[in-house]
């Protein structure tokens, strides 16, 4: 039964357990675990709930106005850069792909009109006039869809009885299209650590906090970087320099992945 999670139960300065609704039959409940683990995304319940501190807090943020069209090539990504202005293609399933452009919130809040499609034809048009063209003035499928943008964070992750993954712990800027990449391997590296550990309440502490530590160290290059990208304060040029930049940070995340294939979990 899907639940939402209200508040943490703790017992002596340590997290043991969620209260929480079941959604639908609105019963109330109470569940007990040796970890609690946040994996709840931005406006995490857990994380507001333990006070988990933040170590990092991005100032960078672009906003994104996406809708699925139809008639699209399916074969192949489309990534446009422009000074300001950034645009994709991604197909999808359906016969649709997902069109997508962006700015910096700031521009995005200074230009957004009352209907986002005017909004939404003039960013592509900026960052790709292709584009912009082969879509004309067809109807997206459903609705266009606008995300205004937030400052990144990452945040302390490990405590006594709780941890937190993916963007409850550490968010940044969709521009470089990498949080549901982390968001899986911290899920894979907290989950190796805790089995790997002897189930006393120390070892288990000391294994939440080696996560922290792997975590922060593959996490603090792709979060420096992606600040840079997604203040838009570029040129072509530099942005060159940045894209590279991102693929040297993700190499010891691959590095890091490909150490799972060699070692199956406990
Ligand atoms: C516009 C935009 C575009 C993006 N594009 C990309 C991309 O191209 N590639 C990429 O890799 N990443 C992208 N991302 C980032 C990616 O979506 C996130 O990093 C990823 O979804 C994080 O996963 P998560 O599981 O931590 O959080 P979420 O996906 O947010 O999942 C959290 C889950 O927890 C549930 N939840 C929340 N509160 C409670 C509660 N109190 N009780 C119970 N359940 C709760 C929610 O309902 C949700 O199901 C994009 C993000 C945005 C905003």
């Amino acid at each position: 039964m899907p639940a939402r999670v209200l508040r943490v139960v703790s017992h002596g300065g340590r997290v043991c357990g969620v209260e929480g609704i079941e959604r639908g039959a609105g019963t109330r409940f109470r569940a007990t675990a040796p970890l609690v683990i946040g994996a709840d995304g931005r406006n995490s319940t857990i994380a507001q709930a333990v006070d988990a501190p933040y170590r990092r807090r991005g100032s960078a943020s672009g906003a994104i106005v996406y809708g699925y069209f139809a008639g699209l090539p399916d074969d192949r990504y489309h990534w446009a850069y422009r000074p300001g202005a950034t645009a994709g293609v991604v197909p999808t399933n359906d016969g649709l792909a997902c069109v997508w452009a962006g700015t910096a919130s700031t521009s995005f809040a200074e230009q957004r009109s009352v209907s986002l499609d005017p909004t939404f034809r003039s960013m592509l048009a900026a960052a790709t006039p292709e584009v912009a063209r082969s879509i004309g003035s067809a109807s997206p499928v459903g609705t266009l869809r606008a995300y205004p943008g937030q400052g990144g964070w990452i945040r302390a992750s490990a405590g006594p009885g709780w941890a937190l993954v993916g963007d409850a712990a550490y968010f940044k800027d969709p521009i470089t299209a990498h949080g549901i990449t982390d968001a899986l391997r911290d899920a894979e590296l907290l989950a190796r650590a805790v089995l790997d550990a002897p189930r006393t309440w120390h070892a288990q502490l000391d294994a939440i906090r080696d996560y922290e530590r792997t975590r922060d160290r593959l996490s603090e290059p792709l979060f420096e970087i992606t600040e840079r990208i997604a203040s838009y304060r570029w040129d072509l040029a530099e942005l060159r320099g940045h894209l590279r930049e991102l693929s040297k940070a993700m190499r010891p995340e691959v590095d890091a992945l490909l150490q799972f294939d060699e070692m199956p979990a406990a």
